[in-house]
């Protein structure tokens, strides 16, 4: 076959192959015993056990520490354009049942990296917008090739691209930004869920590719537990959070973050919303001291929302990004009014669900209360899991109600 003699080779070293034999998509450096000499960053790869068996294609990438990331582990497999398309087909054709895919209203991830089997590759969809990051070397190499696809698959014309996230540097890549097809506005508007809540979103601007899609159905979930409650939103952003309580029946909502267009981002979706301006109370503060200041004014809530950026990117940041979430955290349950709730997220890849469950005891037991878990929750079923590649489970999160009885 032309492949097998034309594509060059990754050797591992010997018993690395294990990963890969479970369908993990990353190689690392140190697995690698011999990388080909003149290969350009992206170009795909034919990788091998130290004994010469077929394992994989793999996109190179030289200066990263994940040397080479997995197309296809079957080795009949092609990697060209009808290889994108196929893949892309499948990702948008497995969210045809998820009620956001046939709302041109609406928005929802249509390609979620390594768990779609595409490494490097994130697309969402604002109403008739794909906003689309390529993150590896191997996306970069085959852009025009994913792009084609994502269009024909999705239908949308205009294509905004947001390659400007940090993890570009570790593979090499300088940060891209802006109009990859079409004349996408910048600015838009999408609806969410059944209460059909309004959202402006900045795709140029804005935080990732504008919005945090993967929080859709927990804050749906907000909205039902919010009437006639005070609710505290901390890590804001938008807003998102703060208008499903108040769409919910909130009797008042504080929203806080430390982003002035965060918060402008905020002012204009409670206009967007219809809300009652006298509901809502913005603070723009760091959330750390925000709490502390909360706490020595004897405020009190019913329901708090924390809802903080990746404190630990991976699990080397682990231990410090612990005492982060133990202090929000412990701060959250002393603000509770007795039988109120703390809804508790972390988005952090290098702390598991069971560590976050962890410090979110200790942060109850720090804080003198007895506290339950009634629901945990985790990131919509636009941004799934692959099971082989468990570091795609990155959101976590916990409902947790206080006893209405002193400790
Ligand atoms: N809950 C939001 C997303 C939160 S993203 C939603 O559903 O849309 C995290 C937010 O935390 C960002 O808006 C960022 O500006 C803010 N942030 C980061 N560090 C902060 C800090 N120390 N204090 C306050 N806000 C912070």
């Amino acid at each position: 076959m032309k492949q097998k003699s034309d594509i060059a080779t990754l050797a591992l070293k010997p018993g690395k192959e294990k990963s890969l034999l479970r369908r993990h998509p990353w190689i690392f450096s140190g697995a690698v015993e011999k990388a080909p000499a003149s290969i350009d960053a992206g170009e795909t790869l034919r990788v091998l056990s130290h004994d010469g068996a077929f394992l994989a294609w793999a996109a190179f990438s030289p200066s990263s520490q994940i040397r080479a990331r997995v197309w296809s582990f079957d080795e009949a497999e092609r990697i060209d354009a009808d290889f994108f398309a196929a893949r892309v087909a499948r990702a948008v054709e497995a969210r045809g049942a998820l009620p956001a895919s046939q709302d041109r209203e609406a928005a929802l991830r249509l390609l979620h990296g390594e768990s779609d089997g595409l490494p490097g590759v994130v697309a969402d969809r604002y109403a008739d917008t794909l906003v689309v990051q390529l993150l590896a070397t191997g996306a970069e190499r085959w852009r025009a090739e994913i792009v084609d696809a994502l269009t024909a698959a999705s239908g949308c014309e205009n294509v905004y691209e947001r390659s400007d996230a940090d993890v570009r540097t570790l593979e090499g890549l300088e940060p891209r930004a802006g109009v990859l097809r079409g004349e996408p506005r910048t600015r838009l508007e999408i609806v969410e869920g059944a209460r059909r809540l309004r959202f402006g979103v900045d795709i140029e601007a804005g935080q990732k590719t504008g919005f945090y899609l993967d929080q859709a159905e927990n804050r749906a979930m907000v909205a039902e537990l919010a009437a006639g409650k005070s609710v505290l939103n901390c890590f804001c952003y938008t807003g998102a959070f703060s208008i499903a309580a108040l769409a919910g029946g909130a009797a008042q909502v504080t929203s806080i973050d430390s982003s002035a267009d965060a918060l402008a981002g905020l002012a204009a979706n409670l206009q967007l919303n219809g809300c009652d301006p006298k509901r809502s109370t913005a603070l723009e503060a760091d959330v750390f001291k925000a709490l502390r200041s909360e706490r020595d004014a004897g405020h009190s809530y019913d329901l708090i929302v924390l809802d903080p950026p990746k404190f630990a990117p991976t699990a080397s940041h682990a231990e410090r990004a612990a005492r982060a979430y133990k202090d929000i955290n412990l701060l959250g349950f002393k603000l509770l009014k007795p039988g109120g709730r703390l809804i508790t997220f972390s988005c952090s890849g290098g702390v598991d669900a069971a560590l976050f469950q962890k410090i979110v005891a200790g942060a109850a037991l720090d804080a003198g209360v007895d506290a339950q878990i009634e629901r945990r929750l985790t990131a919509t079923p636009d941004h799934p899991v692959l099971l082989s590649f468990p570091e795609g489970d990155y959101l976590k999160g916990l409902v947790c109600r206080i006893w209405s009885l002193p400790f």
